[in-house]
């Protein structure tokens, strides 16, 4: 006889960051993420989990973002030699995202080299919407969640007593129409449903016309040839504002002008390759446009920018130009240098188009744009924030409020019950309440 399933959370139950789940089912240790955990959310030591590393026989990762896998070579140190189990597309991501983490973590290069041929070795990609068997009768559905690409929700199928117990890990859950991606899929019934619940609390909105306020904005901070910055995160936003500008400078108007884009960072260079290369990935609206013979995302005036040696020439060039560096939000990465040189000068511009925490250079820089001697600390030093500050609306890669209650409507039957994961206190109590509203059982 089989007993019931038991889940821990150990990682992301009550904050954005630091996903990581354990299910234990007739004798197995199955673990959905195991990713670091960011800012003051809380990470848990693995001396004190309910199993060692060493007893897990599966890890499933929903996506590639290191929130959610950012702890795997602490977990192979720790004696992690299980199955490492993902989409195809995330596999691929996988390798190039935990070295260039690897890197900041202080490790030497061999070391690296050998953490990275054993994630290569111990992980297998899967396709989805296809149902897979493993030990004891326990099985997994992969589907596309919209999120990045290869990014997926789980759906375990568990031996119990009088049949099958369903349970579903949505991951992070993306947006409909989103650049490059397929539409997140349809989720099967299930008993439970660990949902996400980052923007529970919050709406979106501009994701329509988002283009079109993109154009606008940039076609006056050009206007006085200053540059354009946008600080962006190398897996997900980079491809997608690459598409953006793709759709951009189609318009003979743009074409004409052959603004340069600078791609500065090796790690979104190595990840809009993998993205390029797995076009059978893609959503029919970016194969349409491969089909007509425009790459959705690379065009004539854009150039790579890898070599530090180049990035130096870079930081003096003249604008117009537009400059796409990480990190997202301004904390490290060869943005910094951008921003330390070009912030001064009023007719420079940054455009951010994601989210920017608190503690962050990018939230200083939002925050003191528009008080008199604002600054922000780049590189130890004081930076007057003279250029032009924007916030781009509709870039979000999770969907918010309505996204999230839309796609648990989609399913053919309520779910039996929802438990509430990866959200503030203050988002998931919003979710919370609105799903119950909708005559959903959620703990
Ligand atoms: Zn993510």
């Amino acid at each position: 006889m089989n007993s019931f399933p038991t889940l821990f959370h150990l990682g992301g139950e009550n904050c954005v960051t630091g996903s990581c789940h354990l299910l234990q089912v007739a004798g197995l240790n199955i673990f959905v993420d195991c990713g670091l955990a960011q800012g003051r959310d809380p990470l848990s030591d693995m001396s004190e989990w309910p199993v060692s590393p060493k007893k897990i026989d599966y890890l499933f990762l929903t996506h590639a973002h290191i929130d959610h896998i950012g702890r795997l070579p602490e977990l192979i140190q720790n004696g992690f030699d299980g199955e490492i189990i993902c989409s195809h597309p995330t596999k691929e991501l996988l390798v190039p995202m935990l070295t260039d983490a690897m890197g900041f973590g202080g490790l030497g290069s061999r070391e690296i080299k050998k953490m990275s041929d054993r994630i290569d070795d111990l992980s297998w990609g899967f396709e989805c919407q296809q149902e897979f068997k493993l030990k004891k009768g326990v099985s997994f559905k992969l589907s596309r969640a919209g999120h990045i690409l290869g990014s997926s929700f789980i759906l375990f199928s568990l031996p119990v007593e009088n049949g099958n117990y369903r349970i579903i890990f949505s991951g992070d859950l993306g947006n409909y129409n989103t650049p490059i991606l397929p539409d997140p899929d349809v989720p099967d019934p299930c008993d439970l449903l660990i949902l996400e619940s980052t923007y529970g609390n919050r709406l979106h909105g501009g994701r329509e016309d988002r283009l079109c306020q993109l154009e606008k904005k940039m076609l006056k901070a050009l206007s006085d040839n200053g540059k354009v910055f946008i600080p962006a995160f190398a897996l997900g936003r980079t491809q997608e504002i690459l598409f953006e500008l793709d759709r951009l400078f189609s318009k003979t108007k743009w074409r004409e002008k052959k603004i340069p884009v600078f791609v500065d960072s090796p790690l979104a260079l190595k990840i809009t390759e993998i993205y390029s290369r797995l076009d059978q990935y893609w959503d029919a609206e970016s194969k349409n446009l491969q089909a007509t013979g425009d790459h959705p995302f690379d065009f004539n005036h854009l150039y790579s920018v890898a070599r530090f040696r180049d990035h130096k020439t870079l930081l003096d060039i003249q604008g117009p130009a537009i400059i796409i560096a990480g990190s997202g939000m301004c904390t490290g990465g060869r943005i910094v240098g951008h921003l330390a040189q070009g912030l001064t000068e009023e007719k420079n511009n940054v455009f951010f188009v994601g989210y920017q925490a608190k503690g962050t250079q990018g939230y200083d820089i939002m925050k003191y744009r528009q008080r008199p001697g604002g600054y922000v600390w780049l590189n130890n030093d004081k930076t007057r924030i003279r250029a032009h500050i924007e916030m781009l609306s509709g870039y979000s890669a999770h969907a918010d409020q309505q996204g999230l209650l839309d796609w648990v409507a989609l399913m053919p039957e309520k779910p039996k019950r929802i438990k509430l994961v990866h959200g503030d206190p203050a988002a998931q109590k919003e979710l919370r309440k609105k799903l119950i509203n909708a005559g959903h059982n959620v703990d």
